[in-house]
């Protein structure tokens, strides 16, 4: 029988050092050639092993076989030109090195879905795998070809699907999207971003989320938030075009932030992957603390539908941190399926 209060992260752990410095993001490889190829595969498996021991229900790659969450994939399209890139600002809030979109955008191979293979290969628990979101995509780059961030979406959505539907042969259970730009273009989710999500999922029998949250640890994200106000009431614009969405699990940012939870009842019915791990702070959380964030949210989420997991990546933090925050996320979780004996 499936476990109730399934445990997941969202999605990035922190890498080995022998792989890529840690603590940054768009961290170098320190490998190359065959030797980068089987430092991931490594790297996958201690991801896996580290998910294990501390518990968790929902096994992801930890994104240990990519740079970065968004530029990876793009950068395996073409069309795109990632040699010479441009300096973009991200999400109104921090300046980035990014691919500048030149051409067509296609994908002419598969981009994770050797990865994903591999670590289906390694354990029989459900897994789950990320792809940037088509809003976000755009979003991370500079386009000098379609001058259009709708229609280069919507080309980007025909070729997440491709890969999507390929992850889901590959054996991956629940396919994840991520896109924290609907947290702050919410006319454009309402116009088109939404509608895109929408054609990234088409057709596909796996399970399918998205994951909106207020960004990484990092100082541009910190700065942003603080100037948000006592009250963060984003969710709001954009979760009555989710709730009527195809997208079956949503993924949100709910500890240690100014999220107002009742939001959550907007979604009523989906599944919510409910942030219980805050992933701007390294101070670990206690499993109390954990379980009180879920205990608060069961107001708005019915208990099936619960599941619990962390605010976003932990790419940024250190290792030993992100450890403890995997085992206080399942003795969280543990402490609330004893509570209401579930
Ligand atoms: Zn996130």
């Amino acid at each position: 029988m499936k476990r109730s209060l399934p445990t997941s992260i969202v999605g990035s752990l922190p890498k080995p050092a022998w792989l890529a410095p840690p603590e940054k993001l768009w961290s170098p490889w320190k490998l190359e050639g065959e030797q980068l190829l089987e430092g991931k595969q490594d790297a996958l498996r201690i991801s896996l092993q580290e998910q294990q021991l501390a518990g968790v229900d929902i096994i992801s790659d930890g994104e240990q076989t990519r740079q970065h969450f968004v530029t990876t994939f793009i950068e395996h399209l073409s069309g795109v030109d990632f040699e010479n890139r441009k300096v973009v600002r991200i999400r109104n809030r921090y300046d980035a090195s990014v691919p500048v979109v030149v051409g067509e955008v296609a994908r002419q191979k598969a981009v994770f879905v050797e990865d994903a293979r591999f670590l289906r290969k390694q354990t029989t628990q459900p897994i789950k795998w990320a792809l940037p979101g088509p809003m976000t995509m755009v979003d991370t780059l500079y386009d000098a070809h379609y001058k259009s961030r709708e229609k280069l979406a919507w080309e980007f959505a025909k070729v997440l699907n491709e890969e999507a539907r390929e992850l889901q042969d590959a054996g991956v259970d629940i396919i994840q999207f991520d896109e924290p730009a609907f947290n702050v273009f919410f006319d454009e989710v309402n116009d088109w971003g939404m509608a895109a999500l929408e054609k990234a999922i088409e057709g596909l029998q796996c399970e399918t989320a998205v994951h909106i949250c207020y960004g990484y640890g990092i100082q541009a994200n910190n700065d942003w938030k603080k100037t948000l106000g006592a009250e963060w009431r984003q969710y709001e614009e954009i979760f009555p075009k989710i709730r009527n969405s195809n997208i079956d699990i949503i993924s949100l940012e709910c500890h240690n932030s100014n999220v107002p939870l009742d939001l959550i009842e907007l979604v009523r019915g989906k599944k919510v992957m409910v942030g219980a791990i805050d992933v701007a702070s390294n101070e670990i959380e206690t499993p109390e603390e954990v379980a009180d964030t879920l205990r608060k949210t069961l107001a708005f989420v019915d208990i099936e539908n619960l599941y619990p997991s962390t605010n976003c990546g932990m790419a940024p933090l250190s290792r030993t941190v992100a450890r403890g925050k995997l085992s206080a996320l399942s003795a969280g979780a543990e402490i609330i399926r004893k509570e209401l004996a579930v």
